[in-house]
């Protein structure tokens, strides 16, 4: 099947809803075609829709470039590039539909150049800049975006935690005024909003202001706009997962300079606020979690692999920093190798392993919890060209 925007998937969501159903779809983050390949699995295996992210940071890394903060345009654009063929080419054998979003686009330019390298959908985040700056530049974003059928999702108020490299102490939650007029004026499909969840896994005691998402959604509904509405930060973090990760690094003999993540939103909590417009659930930290835990797993049961001239220059880095559970931090040294899905070496291929296994647990659980499963064919498919000329008639 073809990729397609992200407004279909929405839209399903918000007429179901309707209906008394409550369905969310996740949103998981992708820095490989490893990645890509497990999560389209489970999409397939489950018969769910798909949203797949990539962050401005992920198509860094996936250009080659280790210090993928700094990439550059150029080097966003290859990486944006390269992802969107690995994602349409593994997606084109699938029988569901798969939608390929940008995930924290901050560069107005690098939101509408990822739809010119087939993303087909984009998030624009000027949340942090003046509201007046935020409209235009999220107005130019979605003027570019509809022209081409894609999806355009914005933000209004901020979330509190790391997100893009950018750390945020407190958050500053969504005001319904600010949120009616952003709608108004840009015309995003896809809203999202700050309401108490925050980015990472630390994320302390998690307290959902649902009249927050009530109010704003209340509001868009009233005003008749096409927006649904996302949630951030928002992995589960469940315990199974996090005993599960400290026991292997317990075993490995540095949970003394392991500091536990904190639990994060339950999907209980999740699945409440659904009732409350929130279409689409962002997952990230479980998967980074996940595929961490996998990964010391590896190293427990595979001593020559800390020794191997690649894969242990990733152990030593994992040691030196053993609360860092972030991938793209201590998988650098096999970076060309996960890019490319290289499993020349028999223990990076063991360690890719990993990052399928990881993406495979979280999503087979969230899937199913989310309600996705079996409404793959209740999606009315509708590729990025039918869309631009929905979009051009209205
Ligand atoms: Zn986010």
């Amino acid at each position: 099947m073809k990729l397609i925007p992200l407004w279909p998937l929405m839209e399903m969501s918000r007429d179901l809803r309707a209906q008394g159903i409550n369905v969310a779809h996740g949103a998981y983050n992708m820095n490989s075609l490893v990645h890509i390949k497990a999560a389209i699995d489970v999409a397939q295996e489950l018969n769910s829709p798909l949203i797949a992210q990539g962050s401005e940071g992920a198509n860094g890394w996936y250009s080659g470039r280790p210090d993928f903060r700094n990439a550059t345009l150029d080097e966003k654009m290859k990486g944006a590039r390269k992802i969107a063929a690995d994602v349409s080419a593994y997606a084109a054998q699938a029988s569901v539909p798969v939608v390929l979003h940008l995930d924290h686009g901050v560069d107005p330019d690098f939101a509408i150049a990822a739809i010119e390298e087939g993303y087909t959908s984009v998030m624009y985040d000027g949340s942090s800049l003046p509201l007046e700056q935020n409209i235009a530049n999220t107005r130019r974003v979605v003027e570019a975006a509809h022209k081409k059928g894609a999806s355009v999702e914005g933000e209004i108020g901020g979330l509190a935690g790391a997100e893009e490299g950018i750390e945020h102490e407190t958050a500053k939650y969504t005001d319904p005024d600010e949120a009616e007029r952003y709608v108004a004026e840009t015309g995003v499909d896809a809203l999202a909003i700050s309401y108490g969840t925050s980015h990472g896994e630390f994320k302390g005691k998690v307290n959902l202001k649902l009249e927050i998402a009530g109010e704003v959604y209340g509001r868009i509904r009233k005003n008749g706009y096409q927006c649904e509405l996302v949630s951030h930060g928002s992995s589960s973090l469940p315990e199974h997962l996090l005993s599960g990760l400290v026991e292997q690094i317990r075993a490995a003999g540095y949970a003394d300079q392991f500091k536990r993540p904190d639990p994060g939103v339950p999907v209980e909590m999740l699945m409440k606020a659904s009732r409350y417009g929130i279409s689409k659930i962002n997952v990230d930290a479980d998967i980074r979690l996940a595929t961490t835990m996998y990964v010391w797993e590896y190293f427990n049961k595979n001593a020559d692999a800390r020794k191997d001239p690649v894969t242990g220059k990733m152990w030593e880095l994992m040691i030196a920093e053993p609360s860092k559970s972030r991938p793209r931090y201590y998988m650098t040294p096999i970076q060309q190798q996960m890019i490319a899905e290289d499993r020349s070496n028999p223990h990076v291929s063991g360690i890719l392993d990993c990052i399928a296994e990881g993406v495979k647990l979280v999503l087979r659980e969230r899937i199913q919890q989310l309600g996705g499963a079996g409404r793959a064919g209740e999606v009315e498919v509708r590729g990025i060209e039918d869309m631009a000329r929905e979009y051009a008639a209205a």
